[in-house]
């Protein structure tokens, strides 16, 4: 990354490339890598935040090869520590783990390599760093530095606080001339401050990422046929794995047996097993020998598996907070992954019920947190765009690309107006019981007592809407809200604002969407880097070998080679180890151990595929067609093309399809993108476009935000987006 590059020397640069590429094969860092270990090098105390998947390890484990001595490395779970040292060994680096629980001849085996000064990084859980002290643990062998994983552990006002952590404030008093690293993906302030505060890091190099998550596809839907939603998922991903989050243990229960009764592979999750079933269905799932696991919150600490697919919660989660940490669980290796949720206004309760027992005030901060989720599966809005704004981060894009309101997935509701005005009107003559539920239960028609004998079964807007789904009422009363058309007041009493007036009086329009009407939608961001068929053949090959060779050495697959390597062998099909080794993922040990295995299974998927064909296959296509749209977006991104070179504005254009101007925006770009299209000049004046092209070569990372600004916001989103597009085509990229 570019912004990298002024704050490490050249030398360190090179130094800790020539680590990624023999040891890992890497050949580049990922945002902020480079900093993060430039600190551990200088000796520098640092604090690292990158949310899942951003690659936190890679960030001490490379400068402890470089750095003299054994790096300690605090770690909160046992499964957590063996996973990291079963791959570092996988990748010819010894590292080696204390733990309580452990068997007599395995810590001996840990003293011996430390004692031979072959250690380069030793794990401790913080038990057992609280019972020894260090330099009995490292017995002699000299310490380089102490990297603390998972520090959030540390702070109450994390969402994962364990009190053995805060054992961990004495390190720096025991060993003042020791720097400090501390790593985490939770990202609020408060947290952040804690941990600095606690560890008493001097004066730290803060590294904070973005925590976007790009390749994460999300999508938010009232919760109805839930259980064919979740299919439609998982029959999205065929021997993929996936978790399924649901809130009580009954329902996790019947979920897996009823995935297992249609013939998935799924395993239940959730604090009543007792732990040995409950550690052989985590196994099981990590071994790729269960694909699907059905869990409670209580899954997922400690699962660093790369390569889960999808996220289903079948419930709201009660913060957004945990819906970051759960539903990033997906797509660590980076690969397109997708989160659907599925949620009603009845979690909320379901939640409240659970802390019943607790005091007021947390109670109180409990509800205010399953209010903000509860909006977000709301907004019409890019949900990335909220999701990130919760964490205080900007995201600069007005379409994402990636979640169900930017990529039109949900089609406009037809009577959207009169609804509106049912849901509003409803609203008024409530007045002060004009709660949520009571709104939604008088137009749905309940004959619950709550409903009769308050006398609301008399008004005029009781049961207008009994034929369609509650679940839909309810969801469109939250869209009006998010439009800001209603709001609650200071007891939670709902009115129409002065919008929602105007809405009322029949002058304003107003567009909801169905939610409910449309399937859950296959993300597209997958569809750029779609393997052939032919590719997926070789790919398929490859990921039988690799699970016969995991089994042989008893780790999980992923540590033999992620879904990452696989995809680029499929597609590479190297014939020779200089260049098998040159594939992303390669290091010199598992080149010299696995090209023979690997380079034979390619040569033979390809000698079946000449066979089939009939013929030689051609080389693979440099960058792969991407894949034609059904027929109904793709007439809806030809009228929106259509009115464009008419010299519509995108507003314009937005209000007459009846779609977000993000929406439309997204249209015209995939439009775009699929004619092949190489002049944007018809659609942008032509100097705007030549500037914008001439800002794109000051800004070499691809965001739009930096060009945006360079032009001061004389182009629009849109523009930039389909200017460098087309460039981008033109130079054949
Ligand atoms: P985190 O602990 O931040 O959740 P990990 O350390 O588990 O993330 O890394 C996530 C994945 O990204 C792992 O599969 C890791 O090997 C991979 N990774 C890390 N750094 C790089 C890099 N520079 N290039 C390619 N892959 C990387
Ligand atoms: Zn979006």
């Amino acid at each position: 990354m570019g912004i990298d590059a002024p704050e490490t020397s050249a030398d360190v640069r090179e130094q800790l490339l020539a680590v990624l590429d023999r040891v890992w094969g890497y050949r580049e860092f990922r945002p902020l890598q480079e900093r993060a270990m430039a600190a551990v090098l200088s000796r520098r105390d640092s604090l690292v935040i990158l949310p899942t998947g951003g690659g936190k390890s890679i960030c001490f484990q490379a400068p402890a090869l470089l750095r003299e001595g054994v790096a300690l490395v605090v770690s909160p779970l046992i499964s957590l520590m063996r996973d990291q040292v079963a791959q570092l060994r996988q990748n010819g680096i010894e590292a080696g783990s204390l733990h309580s629980g452990q068997p007599q001849e395995e810590r001996a085996e840990v003293a011996r390599s430390l004692r031979a000064g072959r250690l380069r990084l030793l794990y401790v859980s913080p038990e057992r760093l609280a019972l020894e002290d260090i330099e009995s643990l490292l017995l002699g062998a000299p310490l380089s530095f102490i990297a603390i994983d998972e520090a959030h552990c540390i702070s109450m006002w994390g969402h994962d606080f364990r009190p053995e952590y805060r054992q961990l404030a004495r390190l720096r008093e025991l060993h003042p001339g020791t720097d400090l690293h501390a790593y985490t993906a939770t990202a609020t302030p408060r947290v952040a401050d804690d941990i600095v505060q606690q560890l008493s890091l001097r004066a730290p190099e803060l590294l904070r990422g973005s925590f976007d998550r790009p390749n994460l596809y999300y999508s938010a839907k009232p919760r109805k046929d839930g259980y064919d939603r979740l299919l439609e998922v998982v029959r999205r991903h065929t021997r993929e794995s996936g978790i399924v989050y649901c809130i009580g243990r009954k329902e996790v229960e019947k979920i897996a047996d009823r995935l297992r009764a249609d013939g998935y592979s799924a395993a239940p999750y959730h604090a009543g097993l007792d732990a040995e079933t409950r550690r052989r269905n985590q196994d099981d799932f990590i071994a790729d020998r269960v694909s699907i696991i059905v869990g409670t919150t209580a899954f997922g600490m400690g699962i660093n598996k790369p390569d889960v697919r999808f996220v289903v919660h079948l419930s709201m989660p009660k913060s957004l907070e945990n819906y970051q940490q759960e539903a990033g669980r997906a797509g660590r290796d980076g690969l397109p992954a997708e989160c659907l949720m599925l949620y009603s206004f009845g979690d909320v309760f379901t939640w409240e019920r659970m802390s019943a027992e607790a005091p007021r005030e947390l109670q109180r901060a409990a509800r205010a947190q399953l209010d903000l989720i509860h909006d977000w599966c709301g907004i019409t809005s890019c949900r990335r765009t909220a999701l990130l704004r919760h964490f205080s981060e900007r995201y600069p894009l007005a379409n994402c690309g990636a979640c169900d309101n930017c990529t039109g997935g949900n089609p406009a509701l037809p009577d959207s107006v009169e609804i509106a005005q049912m849901v509003l009107s409803c609203m008024v003559r409530l007045k002060q019981h004009a709660t949520a539920a009571t709104v939604v239960d008088v137009l749905a028609g309940s004959k619950s007592p709550a409903i009769t004998e308050a006398g609301h079964d008399q008004l005029s807007t009781f049961g207008l809407l009994k034929k369609r789904p509650r679940t839909a009422v309810a969801d469109w009363l939250a869209q009006l809200l998010d439009k800001g058309l209603a709001a609650a007041g200071e007891d939670g009493v709902l009115a129409p604002t002065e919008a929602g007036w105007e809405v009322l009086r029949k002058r304003a329009p107003v567009m909801l969407i169905d939610r409910l009407g449309a399937s859950t939608v296959a993300p597209k961001v997958a569809a750029s880097d779609e393997l052939s068929p032919g590719e997926q053949a070789v790919f398929e090959a490859l990921r039988a070998l690799r699970s016969s060779i995991a089994k042989e050495k008893r780790v999980a697959p992923f540590m033999v080679f992620g879904d990452v390597t696989l995809r680029e062998l499929a597609r590479q099909r190297p014939g020779s180890p200089a260049e098998f080794r040159a594939c992303k993922g390669v290091g010199d040990k598992k080149a010299a151990e696995l090209a023979q295995p690997f380079l034979a299974a390619i040569r033979a998927s390809r000698a079946r595929a000449d066979a089939e064909s009939g013929a030689p296959p051609p080389p693979p296509p440099s960058a792969p067609a991407p894949k034609k749209p059904g027929g109904e977006v793709a007439a809806l991104r030809r009228r929106a093309f259509d009115c464009l070179a008419k010299g519509w504005g995108v507003e314009e254009i937005a209000a007459d399809m009846e779609r977000a101007p993000s929406t439309i925006a997204g249209y015209l770009v995939e439009h775009f993108e699929e004619e092949g299209l190489t002049d944007a000049t018809p659609y942008v004046p032509a100097e705007l476009a030549a500037r914008i092209e001439a800002a794109a070569i000051g800004s070499e990372d691809g965001r739009l935000a930096p060009i945006h600004e360079a032009l001061g916001g004389a182009a629009s989103y849109l523009q930039i987006r389909l200017v460098l597009g087309c460039a981008r085509r033109r130079s054949g990229g």
